[in-house]
């Protein structure tokens, strides 16, 4: 006698929803996410359907009705509670879209807490479409089956970010010039000597113009750290200081 085929299948779609959900719900689901299940997905009454709700966790939820305009649900069983992430920000200035998007989206896979963009002179764009950036971050995470979502800012300009950082976490500042300067420890040592909340500053594209790399030296929290004797871009200093910070003092160790 063959296992039981285990329910529900891995290749459920998964979708994250608002309001959080209750176990025996029957949740009714529209718009993009009905189109998305009704006709990309093609699922149809009796299957299975995943949905998280960045608060209470991970459902398996069965499909009641699917209709063109709306999909109706039962909620069936918890699978995962939300998952606990480490306390960790990135303070990302702003790029154009596409590397944006990337960082975004690396930036959910790696599992920060909160990005809180910045806007610095050299900044290239100036502004964030605050709606597409959740559309990016919760696309990553259905992807990548996570069951917590990154919470994002509004960009601030780096002052206000300094103004407004908790008295109780250190910015691990991404310093370019740290290859040429012994003062500036390498990301992977300095990393491992705090332990969270912490937050890390990357540059833009220009990188920080001289008056904002002495703002960000005279902040009392802010330690600057080096990601080795190669200039990075912006989105790969990002993923990699990111990474670092993750296997120094996240939770992949
Ligand atoms: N100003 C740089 C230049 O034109 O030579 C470019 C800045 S870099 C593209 C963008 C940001 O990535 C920097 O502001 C810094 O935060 C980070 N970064 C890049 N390479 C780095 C490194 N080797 N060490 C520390 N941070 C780095």
């Amino acid at each position: 006698m063959g296992a039981t085929p285990a329910w529900p299948p891995r290749s459920a779609p998964r979708l994250f929803v608002t309001p959080a959900l209750e176990a025996g719900e029957h949740r009714v689901l529209d718009g993009p996410q009905a189109h998305y299940l009704s006709r990309v997905m093609r699922i149809g009454e009796g299957d299975a359907v995943i949905l998280c709700d960045d608060a209470t966790g991970e459902w398996a939820a069965r499909v009641l009705s699917a209709g063109k305009r709306d999909v109706t649900v039962e909620l069936v069983e918890r699978l995962r509670p939300r998952e606990d992430v480490p306390d960790l920000t990135l303070c990302p200035a702003l790029l154009k879209k596409p590397r944006f998007d990337q960082v975004l989206e690396k930036a959910t896979e790696l599992g920060v807490a909160k990005i809180r963009p910045v806007v610095t002179r050299r900044c290239v764009a100036d502004a964030l479409n605050m709606e597409r950036a959740r559309t990016v971050v919760t696309e990553a995470a259905e992807q990548c089956a996570r069951t917590a979502l990154p919470e994002i800012f509004e960009p601030v300009s780096l002052s206000q970010l300094l103004r407004q950082w908790p008295e109780d976490a250190v910015m691990w500042f991404a310093d370019e010039q740290g290859a040429d300067d012994e003062a500036i420890p390498p990301a992977a040592r300095a990393f491992a000597e705090r332990l969270p909340p912490a937050g890390i500053l990357i540059g833009p594209e220009g990188g920080f113009d001289d008056a904002e790399r002495e703002e960000v030296r005279g902040f009392l929290q802010a330690r600057p750290v080096s990601l080795g004797p190669r200039i990075l871009r912006a989105e790969t200093a990002t993923i990699a200081a990111m990474a670092i910070w993750m296997g120094a003092m996240g939770d992949w160790t």
